[in-house]
């Protein structure tokens, strides 16, 4: 069985990430990788914007190429923007000078497209090396997870994952879902409800 929580003794293990934020405000973090995608992120912009929710969303710079104007859309809609490399790298198979440049080839291409020098970063898959890690963190806040509703996984269905989701759901979570073509039946399956249940529940939701 796929686990929706990363238990607290990894999160307490592999310091130096940020998991989850404050728990002593009814506060979450809904975070969106790999867009900004026509279709997809559009309607995840949507869904936020009816109901006057943030979240932020960690773009792969080769998308930000192809789609700028969506990125920028995501930008003026007061959500918070994050690195996740150039081209979506897989820090543990990738020599470091590499993955370093390809992240400050995502930073500049966010930063042409929409202004924002961003000092949030997450890695593609959640792999680093610890020097990459280290030479990652002087730049930027390196961002992980706390909930994941495996939005990418075929064998995953969405009604289960939103069940999931609602029970272990608590302040300061951090919730990882994906604004790309592979996870977008699965998003508008279960993004409205888990949306109206923050709402119902009173969670403010931010960009990190
Ligand atoms: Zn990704």
């Amino acid at each position: 069985m796929r686990p929706f929580k990363v238990p607290d003794i990894a999160q307490h293990l592999l310091g130096g990430f940020t998991w989850h934020k404050e728990r002593n405000h009814q506060s979450i973090y809904l975070t969106f990788d790999d867009g900004p995608v026509s279709g997809v992120t559009d309607f995840v912009l949507n869904e936020l914007g009816r109901r006057n929710m943030k979240a932020t969303f960690f773009m792969v710079g080769s998308n930000v190429q192809k789609s700028g104007s969506l990125a920028l859309e995501v930008c003026k809609a007061g959500h918070g923007i994050g690195n996740h490399t150039y081209h979506h790298l897989n820090g543990a198979k990738t020599a470091e000078h590499s993955y370093l440049e390809d992240i400050e080839k995502c930073q500049q291409e966010i930063m042409g497209k929409t202004g924002v020098n961003t000092r949030l970063f997450r890695p593609p898959y959640g792999r680093l090396t610890c020097s990459q890690k280290r030479s990652i963190q002087s730049q930027h806040e390196i961002v992980l997870w706390e909930l994941i509703s495996w939005d990418f996984r075929k064998e995953m269905s969405p009604g289960r994952s939103l069940q999931q989701l609602k029970r272990k759901t608590t302040n300061g979570s951090i919730v990882l879902f994906h604004d790309q073509k592979k996870s977008e039946g699965f998003l508008r399956a279960m993004l409205p409800d888990y949306l109206d249940f923050l709402a119902g529940e009173g969670y403010a939701t931010q960009p990190l």
